[in-house]
């Protein structure tokens, strides 16, 4: 009966876990609820963590002795992992938070990748469906720990460039079919009790290499602007994985937690290509990332410096003023500021409204956090279906640290890299002032003909300092803020 305690318990926090982990991926779809749901998940993995310390009790006798060995190698990864985790999650910048995603989706592939290895290395996946999800979860994880490092040294500089050898679609193809070979032969010369060319043991690496090349090899050629989809695609990976893994283990919750990552991923996967206006087959299989050389000649008129002083005290008297947040706003970390001018104008009765873009920033949702961060209340905050048809009516757009979610080629040029991406209409409004350090260009590496344009004045500067200018010119005019 007390031997029968531990297995039951571990069962009943698993699907506890599993719930609080469903229920607070419910509460991360709004921002306004997304930060508890993001601790009742975290209580969730805790629980599931903490319970399956609960084996100990349930153990064979034969592995007794390792017991105490096992505990303390447990309890130094946990400490080792979880205080990494800590510390990098506190100190990373807004900015680098894609890598940063990258890195821990890698980690959680690796971990299916690891259960794998150990369920076949100790030859305990018994049957067809048993060793044939725990190899099939091993291509997966393995693929997404390698991809997801080759996304990482993309989104952090160490690798600059795609890499495209000639033949690539093809040696991609070869590498994938030998690692499904392996793998079948490993399935056949398990079940079959034959004795193998190699031994298992190499065989067993051999597959898990030609995996991990695979992800290499597929990720290499992809172009930085796209690196976002992939990291999306690679965490749909990671959480098949470790479902997969989970089924392999009979454990439910990582059943559960996997294919919730997994069905996210795939998600957030088809609603960022959309917002990019491609497919996912595009994206993987050919070079949108590049930086294509656009033709300056078409760009008509000229960029027309103003004072950050005179933009504000404009805005301060326009009606309707909507904003428009880009990356350059996350790294000049303008958005207290932002806010402080934000509350000056409605305090002198002027309509500010937010427009966000879904692949603004680095990272999806980056925006909504940052401007939930410097308090700004979410119904200011509008995504781009709910407010592109406003612009037009509007009477100033503040483009702040924004450029290529406001590009119109993206409607026009054919030749454009980012051609079909829906953008924010901000240039249809009766002036729009944009505020960036100089003339550099935005992710897509391309020129925006907004800035050209009659109805578009350039604000220069970093934006943090240009919101402070502005909040003096307006404070100037003997106004406070309401808030
Ligand atoms: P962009 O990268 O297009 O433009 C940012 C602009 O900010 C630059 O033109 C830069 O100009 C300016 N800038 C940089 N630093 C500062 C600063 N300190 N103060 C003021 N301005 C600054 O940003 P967007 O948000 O418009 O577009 C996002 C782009 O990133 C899209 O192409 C998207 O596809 C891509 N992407 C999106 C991801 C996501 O998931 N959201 C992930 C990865 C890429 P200057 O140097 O002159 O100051």
């Amino acid at each position: 009966m007390l031997t029968m305690l531990p297995p039951l318990l571990i069962d009943i926090v698993g699907i506890v876990a599993a719930f609080l982990l469903m229920f607070g991926l419910w509460r991360m779809s709004s921002p306004v609820t997304a930060p508890a749901g993001i601790k009742v998940a975290g209580i969730g993995m805790v629980a599931a963590v903490a319970a399956s310390f609960l084996y100990v009790f349930n153990i064979s006798p034969a592995a007794h002795p390792h017991l105490p060995v096992n505990l303390a190698l447990a309890g130094i990864a946990l400490a080792v992992g979880g205080g990494l985790a800590w510390w990098g999650g506190r100190k990373v910048a807004m900015t680098a938070m894609p890598q940063m995603v990258a890195l821990y989706n890698g980690m959680g592939g690796g971990a299916a990748g690891a259960i794998a290895a150990m369920e076949l290395f100790g030859n305990h996946a018994r049957g067809v469906t048993q060793l044939g999800v725990t190899l099939l979860g091993a291509i997966i994880g393995a693929v997404s720990l390698s991809g997801s490092l080759i996304a990482w040294a993309k989104l952090q500089g160490v690798l600059n460039k795609p890499l495209r050898i000639k033949g690539q679609q093809i040696i991609n193809a070869v590498v994938m079919l030998a690692t499904l070979a392996v793998g079948f032969y490993i399935l056949f010369i398990v079940q079959s009790g034959t004795v193998p060319v190699l031994s298992l043991q190499a065989l067993i690496c051999l597959f898990f290499g030609c995996a991990m090349l695979f992800g290499i090899l597929m990720t290499l050629p992809i172009g930085g602007a796209d690196m976002p989809v992939v990291i999306s695609i690679y965490n749909a990976f990671t959480g098949l994985a470790v479902g997969l893994e989970g089924f392999v283990l009979q454990t439910p919750a990582l059943m559960i937690a996997g294919m919730l990552v997994g069905a996210a991923g795939i998600l957030l996967t088809l609603l960022m290509a959309k917002a990019m206006n491609r497919s996912v087959s595009n994206v993987l299989f050919t070079n949108f990332g590049d930086v294509v050389k656009q033709k300056q000649g078409a760009i008509k008129g000229s960029l027309k410096p103003t004072a950050a002083g005179d933009a504000g005290i404009a805005m301060r008297y326009a009606g309707s003023v909507i904003i428009v947040p880009g990356y350059g706003l996350a790294a000049a970390q303008g958005q207290q500021k932002l806010y402080e001018f934000v509350k000056l104008l409605i305090a002198a009765g002027v309509k500010v409204r937010f427009a966000v873009h879904p692949v603004a920033g680095r990272m999806p949702g980056q925006m909504d956090v940052l401007l939930a961060e410097a308090g700004v209340p979410y119904d200011l905050i509008f995504q781009l279906e709910d407010i592109n048809d406003d612009f037009a009516a509007t009477d100033i757009v503040l483009v702040i640290g924004a450029n290529d979610v406001v590009n119109p080629s993206a409607r026009s040029d054919k030749s454009s890299p980012i051609f079909g991406m829906p953008i924010l209409n901000a240039d249809k409004a009766k002036q729009v002032y944009v505020v960036k350090r100089g003339e550099g260009k935005g992710y897509a590496g391309i020129v925006n003909p907004l800035f050209y344009a009659d109805n578009c004045n350039m604000v220069y500067g970093d934006a943090q300092a240009v919101m402070v200018e502005m909040i003096e010119a307006v404070r100037g005019l003997g106004l406070s803020a309401a808030a």
